[in-house]
Protein backbone atom coordinates (compact mmCIF):
# COMPACT_ATOMS: atom_id res chain seq x y z
CA UNK A 1 0.00 0.00 0.00
CA UNK A 2 1.02 3.37 -0.46
CA UNK A 3 2.15 4.83 2.47
CA UNK A 4 1.82 8.76 1.72
CA UNK A 5 -1.95 8.03 1.43
CA UNK A 6 -2.33 6.24 4.56
CA UNK A 7 -0.88 9.46 6.33
CA UNK A 8 -3.27 11.44 4.50
CA UNK A 9 -6.15 9.44 5.35
CA UNK A 10 -5.64 10.21 9.28
CA UNK A 11 -6.13 13.26 8.22
CA UNK A 12 -9.66 12.76 7.21
CA UNK A 13 -13.03 13.83 9.55
CA UNK A 14 -13.09 11.07 12.19
CA UNK A 15 -16.62 10.22 10.92
CA UNK A 16 -15.29 8.80 7.52
CA UNK A 17 -11.32 7.60 8.56
CA UNK A 18 -11.96 4.29 8.74
CA UNK A 19 -14.39 3.97 6.28
CA UNK A 20 -11.96 5.53 3.85
CA UNK A 21 -9.19 3.25 4.98
CA UNK A 22 -11.34 0.60 3.68
CA UNK A 23 -12.51 1.39 0.56
CA UNK A 24 -8.72 1.91 -0.26
CA UNK A 25 -7.64 -1.24 0.65
CA UNK A 26 -10.72 -2.64 -1.20
CA UNK A 27 -9.84 -0.60 -4.14
CA UNK A 28 -5.77 -1.01 -4.16
CA UNK A 29 -5.71 -4.83 -2.71
CA UNK A 30 -8.79 -6.31 -4.31
CA UNK A 31 -10.07 -4.58 -7.68
CA UNK A 32 -6.55 -2.88 -9.02
CA UNK A 33 -3.83 -5.36 -10.19
CA UNK A 34 -0.36 -5.41 -8.86
CA UNK A 35 1.40 -2.90 -11.38
CA UNK A 36 -1.21 -0.08 -10.15
CA UNK A 37 -1.49 1.90 -6.65
CA UNK A 38 -4.59 3.95 -6.05
CA UNK A 39 -3.12 7.20 -4.56
CA UNK A 40 -4.74 10.07 -2.54
CA UNK A 41 -3.04 13.03 -3.80
CA UNK A 42 -5.00 16.02 -1.34
CA UNK A 43 -7.38 14.84 1.70
CA UNK A 44 -7.76 17.28 4.18
CA UNK A 45 -7.20 20.83 3.44
CA UNK A 46 -6.86 23.34 5.58
CA UNK A 47 -8.71 27.10 5.23
CA UNK A 48 -4.94 28.74 5.04
CA UNK A 49 -4.13 25.82 2.59
CA UNK A 50 -7.08 26.51 0.52
CA UNK A 51 -6.82 30.14 0.46
CA UNK A 52 -3.17 30.02 -0.99
CA UNK A 53 -4.36 27.77 -3.55
CA UNK A 54 -7.51 30.18 -4.56
CA UNK A 55 -4.79 32.61 -5.05
CA UNK A 56 -2.62 31.31 -7.94
CA UNK A 57 -4.10 32.71 -11.57
CA UNK A 58 -5.78 35.70 -9.15
CA UNK A 59 -3.38 37.38 -6.43
CA UNK A 60 -0.22 35.00 -7.63
CA UNK A 61 0.49 34.05 -11.26
CA UNK A 62 -0.69 30.85 -13.13
CA UNK A 63 -3.81 29.20 -14.59
CA UNK A 64 -6.90 29.16 -12.19
CA UNK A 65 -6.80 25.99 -9.54
CA UNK A 66 -9.76 26.25 -7.75
CA UNK A 67 -13.01 28.59 -7.75
CA UNK A 68 -13.54 27.43 -3.65
CA UNK A 69 -12.29 29.75 -1.07
CA UNK A 70 -10.93 28.43 2.23
CA UNK A 71 -14.13 27.13 3.94
CA UNK A 72 -15.78 26.25 0.50
CA UNK A 73 -14.34 22.86 -0.37
CA UNK A 74 -15.44 19.88 1.36
CA UNK A 75 -11.51 19.10 1.48
CA UNK A 76 -11.39 22.40 4.13
CA UNK A 77 -13.44 19.73 6.53
CA UNK A 78 -11.85 16.34 6.11
CA UNK A 79 -13.97 15.08 3.90
CA UNK A 80 -12.94 14.72 0.22
CA UNK A 81 -10.02 12.84 -1.00
CA UNK A 82 -8.33 13.82 -4.65
CA UNK A 83 -6.90 10.50 -6.39
CA UNK A 84 -4.08 9.46 -8.93
CA UNK A 85 -2.83 6.17 -10.26
CA UNK A 86 0.73 5.09 -9.38
CA UNK A 87 1.76 2.94 -12.05
CA UNK A 88 5.26 -0.14 -11.97
CA UNK A 89 5.87 0.36 -15.45
CA UNK A 90 9.01 -1.79 -15.71
CA UNK A 91 7.85 -4.24 -12.36
CA UNK A 92 10.76 -3.08 -10.59
CA UNK A 93 8.46 -2.33 -7.17
CA UNK A 94 8.80 1.26 -7.96
CA UNK A 95 5.45 3.14 -8.65
CA UNK A 96 7.34 5.63 -10.78
CA UNK A 97 4.56 6.93 -12.72
CA UNK A 98 1.18 9.23 -11.96
CA UNK A 99 -1.22 8.91 -13.92
CA UNK A 100 -4.69 11.02 -14.51
CA UNK A 101 -5.48 9.11 -17.29
CA UNK A 102 -9.26 8.40 -16.57
CA UNK A 103 -9.40 5.53 -19.60
CA UNK A 104 -6.37 3.45 -19.68
CA UNK A 105 -6.49 0.30 -18.38
CA UNK A 106 -3.28 -0.29 -17.05
CA UNK A 107 -3.93 -3.69 -14.79
CA UNK A 108 -5.68 -5.39 -18.47
CA UNK A 109 -8.98 -6.61 -16.38
CA UNK A 110 -11.05 -4.77 -19.02
CA UNK A 111 -12.15 -1.71 -17.44
CA UNK A 112 -10.07 1.27 -17.37
CA UNK A 113 -8.71 1.44 -13.58
CA UNK A 114 -9.87 5.07 -12.80
CA UNK A 115 -13.77 3.37 -13.59
CA UNK A 116 -12.83 0.79 -11.15
CA UNK A 117 -12.38 3.59 -8.23
CA UNK A 118 -15.08 5.49 -9.36
CA UNK A 119 -17.49 3.04 -9.57
CA UNK A 120 -16.56 1.59 -6.06
CA UNK A 121 -16.36 4.76 -4.30
CA UNK A 122 -19.72 5.76 -5.60
CA UNK A 123 -21.22 2.36 -4.79
CA UNK A 124 -20.04 3.17 -0.94
CA UNK A 125 -21.74 6.20 -0.79
CA UNK A 126 -18.98 8.90 -2.40
CA UNK A 127 -20.24 11.65 -4.78
CA UNK A 128 -17.50 11.93 -7.65
CA UNK A 129 -16.52 15.42 -9.02
CA UNK A 130 -16.57 13.84 -12.76
CA UNK A 131 -19.96 14.44 -12.46
CA UNK A 132 -20.23 18.08 -11.58
CA UNK A 133 -22.05 19.72 -14.47
CA UNK A 134 -20.31 23.60 -14.42
CA UNK A 135 -16.62 22.20 -13.02
CA UNK A 136 -16.34 18.66 -13.81
CA UNK A 137 -13.28 17.47 -10.94
CA UNK A 138 -12.78 13.99 -12.10
CA UNK A 139 -10.35 13.03 -9.10
CA UNK A 140 -11.79 14.74 -6.21
CA UNK A 141 -14.53 12.43 -4.03
CA UNK A 142 -16.82 13.48 -1.21
CA UNK A 143 -19.33 12.48 1.76
CA UNK A 144 -20.79 15.98 3.20
CA UNK A 145 -23.52 13.85 5.32
CA UNK A 146 -26.54 15.81 3.04
CA UNK A 147 -24.30 19.21 4.41
CA UNK A 148 -23.26 21.90 1.39
CA UNK A 149 -20.35 23.44 1.69
CA UNK A 150 -22.50 26.51 2.90
CA UNK A 151 -23.74 24.56 6.01
CA UNK A 152 -20.44 23.18 7.10
CA UNK A 153 -18.90 26.84 7.16
CA UNK A 154 -21.95 27.82 8.98
CA UNK A 155 -21.26 25.01 11.79
CA UNK A 156 -17.64 25.83 11.87
CA UNK A 157 -18.43 29.37 12.32
CA UNK A 158 -20.56 29.08 15.31
CA UNK A 159 -18.01 26.62 16.85
CA UNK A 160 -20.57 23.74 16.30
CA UNK A 161 -16.71 21.47 16.24
CA UNK A 162 -14.64 18.96 18.27
CA UNK A 163 -11.06 19.09 18.57
CA UNK A 164 -8.81 16.18 17.82
CA UNK A 165 -4.81 16.37 18.31
CA UNK A 166 -3.07 14.87 15.73
CA UNK A 167 0.65 14.38 15.74
CA UNK A 168 1.04 17.74 17.84
CA UNK A 169 -1.35 19.81 15.87
CA UNK A 170 -5.18 21.08 16.96
CA UNK A 171 -7.60 20.16 14.32
CA UNK A 172 -10.92 21.02 14.53
CA UNK A 173 -13.90 18.92 12.99
CA UNK A 174 -17.50 19.68 12.07
CA UNK A 175 -20.33 18.26 14.37
CA UNK A 176 -21.64 16.55 11.08
ZN1 LIG B 1 -10.76 17.53 -4.48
Amino acid sequence: MDNLTLTRINYMHPAVRQEVLTAYKHINNTLFGKNIRLRFTHTLRTFNEQDTLYAIGRTKPGKKVTNARAGQSAHNYGLAFDIAILIDKNGDGIFETASWNTTSDDDKDGTPDWTEAVNYLKKVGWAWGGEWRSFPDYPHFEKTFGHSWKSLQAKYNVGDVFSEVINGMTYKWVNL
